[in-house]
C-alpha cells in the first residue's frame, strides 16, 4: 500500500531539516532558503514524516523534536504527494525512543517505484513545503531573509 486514505489531504506532514547546510538551498525568487533535495532523499523510495493529526497540541511546532532543538521543521499538505501519484502511510517506527514520534510516524510512498516519480514527488513537495519552524542556524547564503536575524555562528 502506498496511500492511507484515512490520511486526509488537509492532514499536515512535519519533516525534520537538519541543520547541516546541504540540508538547505537558496530561493532566488523567494530570497530566502528551503529545505533541499538532500532533505528527501533517501536509498528506498519513501520519506518518514509525522503527522500534525496524531501529535498533542504540546508537541505541535515548534516542540516537535525536543531532542535536536536546532534542527527545522517543513510542513506540508498530504495532498502534495497526491498530486504526483504518490501517498502518505501511517506506519509504526519500532527504532522510533519517543512514543509521540513514534505514533505520530508516517511515510511518503511513490505509488510506482520509478526513480523519475520520486524525484517529482520530491521537487513538489520542496516547492509546496513552508517552514513551520526555520532552521536555528544561518544556511550558506548571506542574502537569505529567513536567516538574516540568526547570528552567524560556527556552521556544522
Ligand atoms: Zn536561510
Amino acid at each position: 500500500m502506498f496511500d492511507d486514505p484515512s490520511v486526509a489531504d488537509e492532514e499536515v506532514a512535519y519533516r525534520r531539516v537538519p541543520r547541516a547546510p546541504n540540508h538547505r538551498t537558496f530561493d532566488l525568487t523567494a530570497k530566502r532558503c528551503r529545505p533541499s533535495t538532500a532533505c528527501f532523499s533517501r536509498s528506498r523510495h519513501e520519506v518518514s514524516v509525522h503527522l500534525r493529526g496524531l501529535m498533542p497540541p504540546s508537541r505541535l511546532p515548534p516542540a516537535t523534536y525536543p531532542n535536536t532543538p536546532q534542527d527545522g521543521i517543513a510542513a506540508f499538505r498530504a495532498e502534495v504527494p497526491r498530486r504526483k501519484g504518490g501517498g502518505i502511510v501511517i506506519v509504526d517506527d519500532p527504532d522510533e525512543a519517543d512514543p509521540v514520534l513514534r505514533s505520530a510516524h508516517a511515510e511518503v510512498r511513490p505509488g510506482e517505484d520509478s526513480k523519475r516519480r520520486w524525484a517529482e514527488i520530491r521537487e513538489l513537495i520542496i516547492s509546496e513545503s513552508w517552514w513551520a519552524k526555520p532552521v536555528g542556524a544561518p544556511c550558506a547564503s548571506t542574502q537569505c531573509t529567513l536567516c538574516a536575524s540568526l547570528s552567524q555562528g560556527p556552521g556544522v
